[in-house]
């Protein structure tokens, strides 16, 4: 089923009640009918419209329980306003712009809930990369500059890897790492490259276990100064430098270590679908992974941060 509102008015010709938007929800999270979250059986009764009580062992669950939702006092349509708010902002989505839109009280309700979304941009496991994919790593300097000057200690080193289509870039994985050892480069790849993909490497070490993780590792060597390492990882290099002014543009340097995997996810899940005509169908991908990944708690998402007013231009996610 990819069930989708093309345009703005049908959306809102659709997700008007909270029925509407439980409904959709119920079979985005299960397409081929409710299977308890215990014991996975099959069959329920409803309890109080809103609370599905399962025949076999009696737990009451709900379509938004263990979903970004779950606990959320806030009306559904209020929430899918925000999904689709997000998904039609071409490069980013601020907490500002959120909060104007919809109208909320508080800056920090709309920044929590552009965390929240956040956390279902990307799901891990799903869609690997595959074919010919580059994989380097990067450091990203300066983070917290905006508000602390600069602090070397606030470097974050990332590891992406990039899909080639021909000469451009396909999809792509970013990941914050804690160090460039071989294990937590493996790990990344396993992470987000199918097995029997080819593997594109500078000559680093870390990189080394990878035909024996079931890749086809091809390694091209950086000699002194005969080529740079753009020119050699040409996709990769591009794919940060558009991260870095993404970064800068959207948030003016100012995203803590805390919370830089979800901006990734933020970039990653718009770069990903630069090239798609279809909005709805980027909202149909959100409130999937929206049901489909684990709740986060406000004390788990940390203090509000002023996010910029500024929004990037399109070229900073490499829409051209
Ligand atoms: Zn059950």
């Amino acid at each position: 089923m990819e069930d989708y509102p093309r345009n703005l008015t049908e959306f809102e010709a659709r997700f008007g009640s909270e029925e509407d938007c439980r409904e959709y929800l119920f079979r985005l999270r299960w397409p081929d009918g409710f299977r308890c979250p215990s014991c996975g059986c099959g069959k329920s009764w409803p309890v109080r419209k809103v609370l599905l009580q399962c025949a076999a062992c009696g737990r009451q669950t709900s379509v938004t329980a263990g979903t970004i939702f779950q606990g959320t006092r806030s009306p559904l349509p209020l929430w899918f306003r925000a999904l689709w708010w997000v998904t039609t902002q071409k490069t980013a989505a601020s907490a500002w712009g959120l909060q104007r839109v919809l109208g909320l009280n508080r800056y920090e309700t709309a920044w929590t809930w552009l965390h929240k979304m956040r956390r279902a941009m990307v799901r891990p496991g799903r869609d690997l990369l595959a074919g010919r994919v580059e994989v380097d790593e990067s450091c990203l300097g300066g983070l917290d500059e905006g508000l602390q000057g600069r602090n070397l200690e606030n470097k974050a080193l990332i590891a992406v890897a990039a899909q080639e289509d021909g000469r451009g870039i396909g999809r792509i994985r970013m990941k914050r790492i804690r160090d460039a050892s071989a294990e937590s480069l493996l790990s990344f790849v396993e992470e987000c490259i199918e097995p029997g993909s080819v593997v594109h490497t500078d000559g680093w070490r870390g990189y080394s276990g990878l035909e024996k993780e079931g890749y086809v590792h091809e390694v091209t060597v950086v000699r002194r100064q005969e080529k740079s390492a753009s020119e050699l990882m040409p996709r990769v290099h591009r794919v940060v430098s558009l991260l870095k002014r993404w970064l800068l543009g959207t948030h003016q340097g100012a995203v803590s270590h805390k919370h830089l995997d979800y901006y990734l996810d933020e970039f990653t899940f718009r770069f990903n679908r630069r090239k798609s005509r279809s909005r709805g169908k980027l909202f149909y991908r959100l409130a999937q992974q929206a049901v489909a990944v684990d709740p986060v708690t406000y004390k788990m998402i940390g203090h509000p941060v002023p996010e910029s007013k500024k929004i990037p231009e399109p070229q900073d996610i490499g829409v051209t």
